[in-house]
């Protein structure tokens, strides 16, 4: 049924289906709200993840191409920062509209590039959407403070934009991610160049589209494509003010300290092992739906998958009931109806999983579901890997120290709470966590003694909605987490407070002689 619904919610027409693409066109940039190809020498292929059918080219492009989404956004800024911030919010509530008439285009791009399946690419959107719709409201949030500091004398605070900024995004979340940056950065004022995922570009590049429909001015948002390279411009480019970066820690370590050194803001979101720690008093079913449906859903591609089960005490007999939950789950091609989740992204990606499994055979751990070699009938060619569970981990094999970003699951066994936690806290990664328990006390315990930055009580995936946060912590963000995305701190990462004191007397000046004391106004 969803694919029907796909199929009429908009007048154009997109695939919804892998079939091969007769001729595949280049994906082009996205400059002066102009789809423009690339003169780019170097290309990258996309695959359509289930069939390994190619989608598209993604350019690399060019150095003139680069500076060009520079150049526009520096132009536009001067004037985009003039407009009203009612005429911006006005902007916004189109965007907002347009993001829901566009959803499932939106969304059968990324299952088709990314390969999620579409019901869980609509969740993508819709996260990133209310991103758009929170943005709406702030101007409620941009008021400065004032006080009367000293007799005719008042202090005042205002959130000015940046200028332009950069946002570099990752493969897992197409929609999600370039909208954690599009709504927050334009809405205050500064004009937005986004690199997004050489892997699976095609929905930011319908955002792009839908901004300008929208009514964006012409170089508010820009879009470029590329690499390793196209990442050195946005960090060295002196025009860039601010950088948000979401990925891997290789990439955002680097991307952070290089940014940082020449000056910029930058805000960045790694990797993560996120734990969850079941409890025997919890309520049983839904703890084994949660977690089934967390370590698996999107193939495990997401950074808040509960990838780890802490099993307290008589909980270890429980994996075998995760192992038939996640038996249960159909591994398919994400436009097919009933899949629960599709390939992961890359053959690569494929071969590193496996051999991460086969690791943690070799170190003496229990595969105990299987999911090398599951091919589902229709897709012999596409990047599956089955639902997995690995159990009996010790903490010093390697499936317990990566990120393994699929859909496997690690188990491992402790005696007591105290013991789950101290095992938690023991891992670098710090992005999310969650405790299934019936005891409040226990929960409270939990919560206070955790390290980990997002802690879900009962919830598997406790990504904060955008009226909070994104809080990970520890390795799992660059520069400590000061600067998280999305809520308060998103809104103020995307701006700079200017404060002006000023003095308004009624009577003139009486003194004749200068005062060279630091002020106090006491
Ligand atoms: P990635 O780091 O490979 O790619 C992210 C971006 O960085 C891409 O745009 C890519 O072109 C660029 N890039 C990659 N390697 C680079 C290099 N060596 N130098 C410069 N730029 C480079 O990440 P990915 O595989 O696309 O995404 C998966 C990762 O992202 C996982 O580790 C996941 O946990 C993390 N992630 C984190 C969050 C979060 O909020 N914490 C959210 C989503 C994904």
């Amino acid at each position: 049924r969803h694919l029907n619904a796909a199929a009429t919610s908009t007048a154009q027409s997109y695939p919804t289906t892998h079939d091969a693409i007769d001729s595949p066109a280049d994906t082009q940039n996205f400059l002066d709200n102009q789809f423009v190809a690339s003169k780019a020498s170097q290309w990258i292929d996309l695959h359509d993840p289930a069939t390994n059918n190619l989608v598209t080219r993604v350019p690399q492009s060019t150095d003139a191409e680069l500076v060009a989404a520079v150049d526009s956004a520096e132009k536009a800024f001067k004037t985009w920062r003039e407009t009203s911030l009612l005429h911006r919010q006005q902007i916004m509530f189109k965007f907002v509209a347009l993001i829901r008439e566009n959803w499932d285009r939106l969304a059968a791009s990324i299952t088709l590039e990314q390969g999620k399946t579409f019901a869980d690419a609509k969740g993508d959107v819709l996260r990133g959407l209310q991103v758009a719709e929170t943005a709406c409201g702030i101007p409620t949030q941009m008021t400065g403070e004032v006080l009367e500091v000293a007799k005719d004398m008042e202090t005042r605070s205002y959130r000015e934009p940046l200028g332009v900024v950069a946002a570099i995004c990752p493969f897992n979340f197409p929609a999600m991610i370039p909208l954690w940056s599009i709504p927050i950065a334009t809405v205050v004022g500064n004009t937005l160049v986004i690199k997004p995922s050489e892997r699976d570009p095609g929905a930011c590049m319908i955002l792009a589209e839908l901004c300008e429909k929208a009514g964006f001015p012409p170089g508010v948002v820009n879009i470029i494509h590329g690499a390793a390279k196209t990442v050195d411009f946005i960090i060295d480019e002196p025009r860039i003010k601010a950088i948000s970066f979401v990925g891997s820690n290789k990439a955002g370590e680097y991307i952070f300290t290089r940014g940082s050194a020449n000056g910029k803001r930058v805000q960045a979101n790694l990797g993560a092992k996120n734990h969850a720690a079941i409890l025997p008093d919890c309520n049983k079913n839904h703890a084994l739906n949660a977690i089934a449906g967390a370590a698996f859903g999107a193939a495990g591609q997401r950074c808040m998958a509960l990838s780890t089960c802490v099993m307290v005490g008589e909980t270890k007999e429980w994996v075998a009931d995760i192992a038939e939950r996640a038996k249960s789950l159909s591994v398919n091609g994400g436009f097919e109806e009933g899949a629960d989740l599709g390939p992961v992204i890359s053959p690569e990606a494929k071969k590193r999983i496996e051999d991460v499994i086969a690791s943690a055979e070799k170190e003496g751990a229990t595969i105990l579901l299987d999911g090398r070699g599951v091919k589902p009938e229709k897709y012999p060619n596409g990047n599956f890997v089955g639902p997995t569970i690995i159990a009996n981990v010790k903490p010093h094999m390697r499936c317990y120290r990566e990120e393994i970003f699929g859909p496997v699951l690690v188990c491992l066994n402790v005696d007591t709470v105290d013991e789950a936690i101290d095992l938690i806290n023991a891992n670098e990664y710090g992005n999310g966590t969650a405790i299934f328990t019936r005891s409040g006390a226990t929960a409270g315990m939990f919560q206070k003694n955790i390290e980990a930055g997002q802690v879900g009580i009962n919830v598997p995936i406790p990504v904060p909605l955008p009226m909070f946060s994104f809080t990970g912590n520890k390795k799992s963000v660059a520069g400590g987490g000061a600067n998280t995305f999305y809520g308060k701190p998103g809104l103020a990462f995307y701006t700079q407070q200017k404060t002006v004191t000023s003095l308004w007397r009624s009577e003139d000046a009486v003194a004749s002689k200068a005062s060279v004391n630091m002020p106090t106004h006491s």
